[in-house]
């Protein structure tokens, strides 16, 4: 008998192209950390829409400002200004790091970076634009050539051909698998000094801008050593280039700090916002520069979309800025992201199948390997577990890269998350690698 459940998946299967490869799990309410399917089945979310749904689901408030908006002012030509995005810019601007003091508001991630990358090619005249591997800037062509996960897009020589050139791609500073065999607390960041030599060797030396993830998200929870992002500063200063920081994953207190670049002091010349910024109740992203090249960009047109400088969105990011202010939700995060590692390295002690445990504030990911002294990726355990753990109500993010040889579990629910919740995260990825054990071997 087909029921109602199958009928909705074979629909969907029918009639939406299955880009994400969709669990076949039908939600159909949300409340504070849980997530509901159609058979009442509550599900503790650990994923967050991606990391953007950080006050929980069915926040009342923000739900309030959005439809109050709604009822007020909707549609509005960008060209137009509204007192929603002079507020919004003025919010942002003072919660930034000293300095970016000049707006542009978009709709995602991606076309916020590919505005970001746009600015430095057109401030610097030109120049290669330097990101990383393991890096994730988005999907649209410039972000995804940035981005630097070698995933279809850009293996595909079809779909290659749309990426810009000019990309070069260099190590991160992902230390557990470290690219050059070094020991992180003895490497005086040999990765950066390959990168300086890279842009020595090239006959132009010349760099428009460096493009980097503060704590690299997608790519397995990469955070980078202490001195690296400064050391990154320095490189770009010598070669007159310009550093963006791509937050936004890591941006609105998802690190413990409203952004990330925050715990190392570092301050870039543009910085991304993105996800966070509305809390994921409507799209929402942001450009964030200093007055100077704010200003050389004011004399191009026609590089926003018929949705940037959205009231709706203004209003969204605002109270949703507000009420995470309010309620130290920063804070939180620090604090119970600390709790949540804390946790997951007990866990590590007790499985050898989990290589590393890394993250900042409520950004964490467990790496699974076979075992702790090969550290082989053990993508069969990362397929298996994901499943597992749905089952028993956890939805986690699972990063699996075959061609990139690792799998992380990755950690990022909402910001209101609390000690308790993680109690039960851990209870429940407990149960579900003890399941999955007595299957793998
Ligand atoms: N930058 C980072 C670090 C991301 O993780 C993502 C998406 O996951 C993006 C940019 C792209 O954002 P969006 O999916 O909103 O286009």
């Amino acid at each position: 008998m087909i029921t109602l459940n199958n009928t909705v998946i074979a629909e969907d299967k029918a009639y939406n192209m299955q880009v994400y490869s969709p669990e076949e799990i039908i939600f159909k309410q949300a409340d504070g950390m849980y997530l509901i399917d159609d058979q009442g089945k509550k599900y503790l979310d650990f994923s967050a829409q991606f990391s953007a749904c950080s006050l929980g689901h069915n926040n009342k408030e923000l739900i309030d400002a959005i439809s109050s908006q709604m009822k007020k002012i909707v549609s509005v030509t960008s060209m137009f200004v509204t007192q929603e995005r002079v507020q919004l810019a003025k919010t942002l601007t003072d919660l930034a790091p000293y300095g970016l003091t000049k707006v542009l508001m978009g709709c995602t991630g991606s076309d916020a970076n590919e505005f970001a990358l746009k600015t430095a090619k057109y401030y610097k005249g030109g120049g290669k634009i330097i990101s990383f591997w393991r890096g994730f800037h988005g999907s649209t062509a410039g972000s995804a050539a940035a981005t630097g996960k070698s995933e279809t897009i850009q293996e595909n020589p079809h779909i290659a051909e749309l990426l810009p050139r000019g990309f070069l791609h260099t190590s991160p500073p992902y230390c557990y698998r470290c690219d050059f065999g070094k020991n992180p607390h003895h490497c005086e960041l040999q990765c950066l000094k390959y990168l300086e030599q890279q842009i020595l060797n090239d006959s132009s030396n010349n760099v428009a801008a460096i493009i980097t993830e503060p704590v690299f998200a997608a790519g397995g929870v990469i955070v980078p050593p202490n001195g690296y992002l400064k050391e990154l500063r320095r490189i770009c200063d010598r070669f007159n280039a310009l550093l963006i920081f791509d937050e936004v994953v890591t941006g609105i207190g998802r690190t413990g700090a409203m952004f990330a670049c925050e715990h190392w002091e570092v301050i870039p010349d543009i910085l991304v916002t993105g996800k966070a910024l509305t809390g994921g109740y409507v799209p929402g992203s942001a450009v964030i520069t200093t007055k100077e090249i704010g200003d050389v960009m004011d004399k191009l047109t026609l590089h926003g979309h018929t949705h940037s400088f959205y009231p709706l969105m203004c209003t969204a990011a605002s109270k949703n800025l507000e009420i995470i202010q309010r309620d130290g939700l920063v804070e939180n995060s620090r604090i119970v992201g600390a709790y949540l590692n804390k946790r997951l390295k007990e866990l590590q002690t007790k499985y050898d199948v989990i290589g590393d445990v890394r993250g900042m504030g409520l950004l964490q990911g467990f790496e699974l390997v076979k075992n702790k002294k090969t550290k082989q990726a053990n993508f069969e355990l990362g397929d298996m577990l994901f499943k597992e753990m749905l089952k028993k109500g956890l939805v986690t993010e699972l990063e699996s890269r075959k061609n990139l040889n690792n799998v992380v579990i990755v950690l990022h629910p909402p910001l209101i998350t609390s000690k308790k919740d993680v109690d039960r995260c851990i209870q429940i990825i407990d149960a579900s690698i003890e399941a999955c054990s007595t299957n793998i071997h």
